[in-house]
């Protein structure tokens, strides 16, 4: 045969096994499931989420480490870590750790450095299996114990950070009670999530064994006693919170009210009636009253209690009511002037923030247990006074 007829079969049978090839990939897709675990490729190689910088590595190389000289690597580390460059002060700390020289002091501080490395470049895995074996061996130094708490509480681990919290001497008991607290709350709400009251009540009773005044577990335990209509125990809870942290009041007003009117009993009513009388009260508190007053002695007793209250404890939202029920019944020529100014107050309150960090001061309208700006619990509080409650 010739050479050109050899080219021409071999051509042939070089497109055959190609379209062969292809034919068999397009039925396996149609036929062969792919398998989840081929996903698994798809990942990063453990170390190769740190992106090296070798001129760096071979800079440090040329260096030895000596008790002298440890405070200048981790200067340098901190710069790296201050300018977001998170895998240059990896490598400097890495560098310092590969040092057999460092007293145990020296290499329990570059590892917790290290930790904070990780940290901010996200590889939190990392840091929980740094920071683990340094609690477990230093349990009395408190910084790699709150270091790790903080790690737990991001990743809303809270039964981890409860069980750490609970077995390490990193904290004392006074400090500890009210985290451990606030953590079996969050494990509370997550139980209330999925609809598992029951294990939620649980979790709310530990908190209040650990710290009995808790608002936010009374606050939960006397919402839920709502749900299940037992308006007595919901009470019993909610006036709890008022005896320990009256700065509540107005966060719990409205479900005291309902309770009291469910529970259809008047002389109850008037009985804690008398009580806000005796006070001096937050505006939400003062305007559930003044609404329960006028039920059940009629609205001139209302508008008097009113008037009082809002003299005792002046407040913008206070101010806008009373402008907005003068509004209702003034025949005022002037009637326009006031409009306008009833919806001057109503654009300023309607804006305010409610509740205020007392550590950092940022400000929300919803209450937050644990603050978003400087992470600090039981920091947010309604904000009391002219331009609050
Ligand atoms: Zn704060």
């Amino acid at each position: 045969m010739e050479f050109s007829w050899w080219l021409v079969l071999l051509a042939g049978f070089a497109g055959w096994c190609i379209g062969y090839e292809k034919m068999r990939y397009l039925l396996s897709r149609l036929w062969t499931p792919r398998r989840a675990t081929d996903l698994a490729t798809l990942l990063p190689d453990h170390d190769d989420r740190v992106e090296r910088d070798p001129e760096l590595i071979d800079l440090l190389d040329q260096y030895v480490v000596d008790e002298t000289s440890v405070d200048v690597y981790l200067t340098l580390a901190d710069a790296f870590r201050r300018r977001g460059e998170y895998s240059r002060a990896i490598g400097v700390h890495e560098h310092l750790l590969s040092a057999e020289n460092l007293s145990d002091e020296q290499r329990r501080l570059v590892t917790l450095e290290l930790s904070r490395d990780y940290g901010g470049a996200g590889l939190l895995d990392r840091v929980e299996a740094l920071l683990k074996p340094l609690v477990s061996e230093h349990p009395e130094k408190a910084d790699a114990c709150s270091s790790l708490l903080r790690l737990y509480e991001k990743q809303q681990e809270w039964e981890e950070a409860i069980a750490l919290a609970k077995d390490s001497q990193c904290m004392t008991d006074e400090d500890k009670a009210p985290l451990i607290a606030q953590y079996s709350c969050e494990v509370a709400a997550l139980k209330e999530v999925e609809d598992k009251l029951e294990e939620s009540e649980k979790w709310l009773k530990q908190a209040l064994a650990h710290d009995a005044e808790c608002s936010r577990a009374l606050l939960m335990l006397g919402r839920q006693n709502i749900e299940l209509k037992n308006f007595d125990k919901a009470l019993e809870y909610f006036f709890r919170i008022e005896e320990h942290h009256p700065e509540y009041a107005p966060e719990i007003a409205e479900s005291v009210f309902f309770a009291l009117r469910e529970n259809g009993d008047e002389n109850a009513m008037s009985q804690h009636l008398a009580y806000l009388r005796k006070r001096k009260n937050s505006y939400t508190v003062v305007k559930l009253a003044r609404e329960a007053i006028s039920e059940l002695e009629g609205e001139k007793s209302a508008s008097e209690f009113f008037i009082e209250q809002i003299a005792r404890r002046p407040s913008l939202k206070g101010l806008r009511e009373w402008a907005e029920r003068e509004l209702a019944t003034t025949k005022s020529r002037d009637k326009d002037k006031i409009e306008a100014v009833v919806a001057m107050l109503r654009d300023v309150v309607d804006e305010k923030p409610q509740y205020r960090c007392e550590r950092c001061g940022y400000r929300c309208k919803q209450i937050q247990w644990r603050c978003p700006g400087c992470e600090n619990w039981n920091s947010v509080k309604i904000i009391i006074g002219a331009e609050g409650e």
